[in-house]
Formats: C-alpha cells, structure tokens, sequence
C-alpha cells in the first residue's frame, strides 16, 4: 500500500493546539449551537444563544476558533468540517461518557446452541453479547487468567457502540443497532480502510495448529475457531480482529447466496442471518502457506468458499 500517492497540501493543527482551543465550555457551545444551525449566524444570535452577556469576552472565545474550527461568511459564522468532528465526538458520548447498562436478557435464540435467552450488557462503550447455555464462541483469555468462571465466560459476541447508540433504544434494539453498525465496520475494514480514520489497514492471520473443539472451545487457543484474522490500522489505535467466516462477509458470492435465500446482507436482523455468518464449517488445509475452505449454511442449502494465505477467494462451490 502506499508510495505513490498525490503531493498533500494544507495546514495541520498540533493536537496541543487543537485541544488548547477547545478546552472551554463557552467555546464547545458555539459549537454545539453552529453545529444545530441550519445556516450561518451572525454574531450577535450566536452571542445570545451562547448565552455571554459580554461581547469583548464572546468575541475573544471565538476568535479561538475561528480559522480552523469556524470560518465567517456574509452572513455571519458556520463550522468548518474539523469543528464539525469534534461535535460530533462530543455528542456521540465517546469522549465524554461511560453509561452501563448490566446484564440483561434478550428474547434471541444463541445461533450455535439454540438456547433461549441470550444475554446483553454494555460498559466501556462495547456490548458482549452470552450465551447462558454453551461456552460461545471465544472464552477470553484474560478472563480465565482472571478466574472469572466460565458461566461469565460465554460471549458469542462482542461490539464497540457509541453511548449515544444506547439513548432511547431497548435492549434488543441496542443489539440490532450495533449489529448493524458492526456489519458497517467490517465490510470497510476487511476492504483495508480504517473505519475510525480511513487510513489503510494491515491485516494478517492467526492459525491455531492445535485446534481442538471436542468441548466446544479450543483449549490453545480458547476460541470456537482456528483461523483469526486481525486488522491494524497504520496510522491510529483502531485494531480488530474476527473470524475468518466473517472476514467473508463481504465477497459478492456469498452475497449473492444469502440474497438468494432471503438473507439480507446489510441488514443483519434475522436469526438466520447471524446463524449464517457465526455458524459455518472451518477447514484449514493448510497452514503455511494458509489455505482454508468456509462452508456457510442456510435450511439445506451450502456455499464454500476457499482462501489462500492473502485471504483471496481462490474457489466457490455450491
Ligand atoms: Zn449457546
Ligand atoms: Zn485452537
Ligand atoms: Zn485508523
């Protein structure tokens, strides 16, 4: 990736900088308020819906961001696409708020045991989504080292949602909030784009050699899967990583196979959707160089697809 690209211009901002001038309620109002407006406002709205009686005092706070923040028009003041960001970091509640929100059943059938309830929890801006029956799909490595007992253990899966993602949802809509909102992130990542900066991805592959599902998870490696594929952004913290049978769920064969079995791909809502793409048959017939064969299952209908070491498709049968 890389090497050849455009000749970049600009300014850049330190962060330093950035954050020196956003560290001030006044200044984070105006722009909250320019981020509700529908046009431009001039100075004097701004000032009174600010809420600042003084105007030397408003017009130094917004002179802090003006050029980079916020620019002036004819008709007065409107954010520019950085100050746009930071709003909407604001308000999403990433960089502001840790809500909770503790174990709670969900009406949903585990998609490898069938057993009804599952169970939901938020903390740390990511829902885990148990299985009260079987042990899931991955155990956690640090919950073992951690003695959590394996009831705690049971996660069929994990998804990171903004707190403003958990604001008037049910629970169960939470669930489908962030399964879609996951499904987003993965079609852009395993295309190779960060989706938190855009930025190329590297990825890779995990194998486990001694992969052994006899009790459900594998005891080297603690996962219901042998085959892990990871993804690193290059230029910020963003790093995933997934199982192989969903790092697929992108490739137009088999999206065209779940169109054809009433599945929607972009949608993930239908227990036979998840079922599909959490519950497939991984054969790793080789691992250096890498060549493994997924085989999805929709009622008596299979796809299979084939990768090489660069995760390629080499080969789909029906
Ligand atoms: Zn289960
Ligand atoms: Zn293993
Ligand atoms: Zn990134």
């Amino acid at each position: 990736m890389g090497g050849n690209g455009p000749d970049i211009t600009g300014s850049t901002l330190a962060p330093e900088e950035a954050f020196g001038a956003l560290g001030n309620g006044i200044r984070i109002d105006i722009l909250r308020i320019l981020g509700d407006a529908e046009t431009s406002l001039p100075f004097s709205d701004l000032r009174t819906e600010v809420g600042v009686d003084d105007p030397g005092r408003f017009n130094y706070h917004l002179n802090q961001l003006s050029g980079h923040f916020v620019e002036q028009d004819d008709a007065g003041y409107r954010l520019k696409r950085p100050g746009e960001r930071v709003i909407e970091a604001v308000l999403s509640g990433a960089v502001t708020e840790t809500p909770v929100i503790e174990r709670t059943q969900i009406d949903w059938a585990c998609h490898f045991c069938h057993s009804t309830p599952i169970e939901m929890e938020y903390r740390d801006g990511q829902i885990g989504v148990y299985c009260t029956d079987c042990p899931g799909m991955y155990g956690g490595i640090d919950d073992i080292e951690a003695d959590v007992p394996p009831s705690e253990r049971n996660r069929l899966w994990y998804a990171w949602l903004p707190p403003a993602g958990i604001k008037g949802r049910s629970p169960e809509e939470v669930l489908y909030a962030s399964a879609r909102w996951t499904m987003a992130e993965i079609v852009t990542s395993t295309s190779g784009i960060c989706p938190s900066c855009s930025a190329p991805l590297g990825d890779g592959v995990d194998v486990c050699i001694n992969h052994d599902t006899a009790d459900g998870l594998c005891s080297a490696c603690d996962r219901r899967f042998a085959v892990l594929y990871w993804m690193g952004c290059t230029n910020c913290v963003f790093d995933s990583a997934i199982s192989l049978g969903t790092a697929l769920v992108a490739n137009l064969e088999l999206r065209s196979f779940m169109i054809e079995h009433g599945l929607d791909p972009v949608a993930p809502k239908s227990p036979d959707f998840r079922r599909m793409i959490h519950q497939f048959d991984e054969e790793v017939r080789s691992t250096d160089p890498l060549e493994a064969r997924i085989t999805y299952h929709v009622d008596d209908h299979s796809i299979a697809l084939t990768v090489d070491e660069s995760l390629n498709v080499v080969d789909v049968a029906r």
